[in-house]
């Protein structure tokens, strides 16, 4: 490719709107360009990329025995219909008609439109397993697009739903998964974490996010470094420790005027945040519920929705709020008589002399007594982990970092083959529901990241094996005579078989070295004076700056060895 002919509009300033690197990066080094906010277009060099991360992704999936598909976008909302979830996807799922008024889903996910086609074509047990997969686009009305390609409305997507006869299958096909996406990752030279994650609306039991840590992830995870425990915060689990019980005292009412938060509490009475019984609503699937939790930890809504059993939670608006306390909004407590469905944290049952909201403006309750006081009627863990909080499986203290998330492969279970009557006939002739899988990975937010963790100040370093050429080669010639020996070099190259890209621009030496460091070929090779007087090619490895010389006859061979190096680093 002569980049004469090849669009690679490098610019020198930053995007005004860029504030992640690989945003900023992904602009200024021409691989794409914004359309409209959160839909970005793919140029030339930027499709080059995404195209062998595909194949990266591609190869890995064949190789552990999945099967490739490509479903239509556009699904019929019968589907969404059969399973429930036409109703239940909110606003981030984009819904059109067509001209006779036919409903559509511009696809967000496709369990739906699998399941079904799977039911079209499976009908015995020796049709299972089957993983299936497509790469394809996606669509998501988010409400915040940013970080260029890494929160977009469109984007593609890796999707693999497996079939199986028995959770035993199932087993087998997610740790078939589990391998296929280190390896993929790893050939990418993209380091991620693994975690345990929250199996949320999807309705599954066992789930794995790979994380690449950053600044500007918004999961927080939890990490053990003594023995490895790693998981999402949504999920994270911690071990407890207890204060020892104090002697019970009465249970008295204290005038509290307008004393509301856990923090004016703490200093109204004087005491350390773990003695207050924080007492929220919630609206679960629309009914009014409480949680309890001590003062010195939050709820997490993840673990609360999933002890509720509820598809959708919220924080009850201050009028519910009201109304079922009959007390303004900071005065809610577990000692009442109006009968919602109460969960109580973990800690509870350990407070001594608590403090709780009495269900009455400006009174507080003091001297509470778990089990005395009120029943615990229904307890979980429904807190929050944080930095510092101990491991669950070793006891010593976690730390919290961010990351992106760049592939999620769970358990479905049987909610798609149940709700949309997915069966096969076993080998005794009766109909079962297979158990699925689901297993995804985000491109584009993958070749993002993949910047995010191997950039300098100027420009991309791309592992080889994602990089859209090998060899970025520059002319430095001026006369037609040193032209024309450029363009043999390149045409020698090319047969070769080597991927190159020659700038072949009449322009300044060094706005050519900027364009190759911006781009981040991983060798840039200099056909300029050294060549024309000593006949000496300069050779430039991006990543670590390395140089070194070699004549017209052994370059071939001396650009396939590096570049066989390199691939070894992966
Ligand atoms: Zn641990």
């Amino acid at each position: 490719m002569r980049l004469s002919r090849y669009p690679v509009p490098t610019l020198k300033e930053d995007p005004s709107d860029a504030v992640v690197a690989s945003h900023r990066l992904m602009i200024r080094a021409g691989l794409i360009r914004k359309e409209s906010a959160g839909m970005y277009a793919y140029l030339p060099l930027g499709l080059r990329v995404l195209r062998k991360i595909i194949e990266i992704i591609r190869d890995e999936m064949d190789r552990a025995g999945a099967v490739e598909f490509l479903m239509p976008e556009l699904t019929n909302a019968d589907l969404w219909k059969e399973s429930g979830r036409w109703h239940t996807m909110g606003p981030e799922m984009i819904r059109i008609k067509d001209r006779n008024g036919l409903e559509y889903a511009l696809a967000p996910t496709h369990e739906e439109a699998f399941t079904a086609m799977v039911r079209s074509i499976v009908s015995s047990y020796r049709d299972l397993p089957l993983n299936a997969y497509q790469i394809n686009t996606k669509f998501r009305d988010e409400i915040r697009p940013r970080f260029g390609v890494i929160r977009s409305k469109e984007f593609i997507m890796k999707d693999a739903y497996s079939f199986d006869l028995d959770e035993e299958g199932l087993e087998k096909s997610y740790q078939a998964m589990r391998v296929a996406y280190r390896n993929i990752f790893r050939r990418m030279g993209l380091e991620t974490i693994p975690v345990e994650a929250d199996t949320g609306t999807m309705g599954g039991s066992q789930s794995e996010e790979f994380m690449v840590p950053s600044a500007i992830g918004e999961e927080v995870l939890l990490l053990c470094e003594k023995c490895g425990y790693r998981a999402n915060q949504e999920k994270a689990d911690f071990r407890r420790t207890f204060p020892s019980a104090e002697p019970p005292e009465n249970l008295k009412e204290v005038s509290t005027p307008n004393i509301r938060t856990i923090d004016e509490l703490v200093s109204f009475f004087n005491c350390d945040a773990s003695k207050f019984l924080k007492s929220i609503i919630y609206l679960a699937d629309g009914k009014p519920v409480m949680a309890v939790i001590s003062g010195d930890r939050e709820i997490n809504e993840h673990k609360l929705k999933r002890a509720l059993g509820a598809s959708e939670l919220e924080l009850a608006p201050d009028h519910i709020v009201e109304d079922v306390t009959r007390a303004p909004v900071g005065f809610a407590g577990p000692i009442n008589d109006f009968n919602i469905r109460t969960i109580f944290d973990a800690s509870i049952r350990h407070i001594s002399n608590g403090i709780t909201g009495a269900n009455k403006k400006d009174v507080h309750f003091a001297g509470v007594t778990p089990g005395r006081d009120f029943t615990i009627s229904e307890e979980a863990d429904i807190a929050l982990a944080i930095d510092g909080d101990a491991c669950p499986k070793c006891g010593s203290s976690m730390s919290t970092t961010r990351g992106i998330e760049v592939g999620h492969i769970f358990k479905l279970g049987y909610k798609y083959s149940m709700s949309m009557n997915l069966t096969v006939l076993d080998k005794n002739g009766k109909a079962v529901h297979p158990i699925m899988g689901c297993y995804g990975i985000g491109v584009n937010r993958t070749m993002a990241t993949i910047i995010e963790q191997h950039h300098d100040e100027r420009g991309i370093i791309w592992p080889v094996s994602v990089a859209p050429f090998h060899v970025w080669m520059v002319g430095l010639g001026k006369s037609e005579e040193e032209i024309a020996r450029t363009d043999e070099i390149y045409e020698m190259l090319k047969k070769a078989g080597i991927e190159v890209i020659y700038d072949d621009r009449p322009l300044s030496p060094g706005f050519k070295f900027g364009d190759a460091d911006m781009a981040g070929c991983p060798l840039r090779i200099t056909v300029g004076k050294t060549y024309f007087k000593e006949g000496n090619i300069e050779i430039k490895r991006r990543g670590s700056g390395e140089m070194e010389t070699c004549p017209k006859e052994e370059l071939v061979e001396k650009i396939k060895e590096i570049i066989a190096s390199e691939f070894g680093k992966y």
